[in-house]
């Protein structure tokens, strides 16, 4: 068995670092994931609001 370890990653939104733990990297694993996250915690939330933000405005149209 391979032993993971914090990987430290630089954001690619902010250029701040972050830690890819070893927890979210087993949650990763867990879902499949083949890719590492390229953003850190806060501009992935970010993006996720924007995208939630987004969908409702279409939803509000009709
Ligand atoms: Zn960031």
């Amino acid at each position: 068995m391979e032993e993971l370890k914090d990987e430290v990653i630089v954001c690619k939104d902010c250029g701040k670092e972050f830690t890819f733990t070893v927890r979210d990297q087993e949650f990763y694993k867990e879902k499949g994931f083949e890719h590492k996250p390229v953003r850190c915690r806060e501009c992935r939330q970010k993006r996720k609001a924007e995208r939630a933000e987004a969908k409702k405005n279409e939803t509000n149209e009709a």
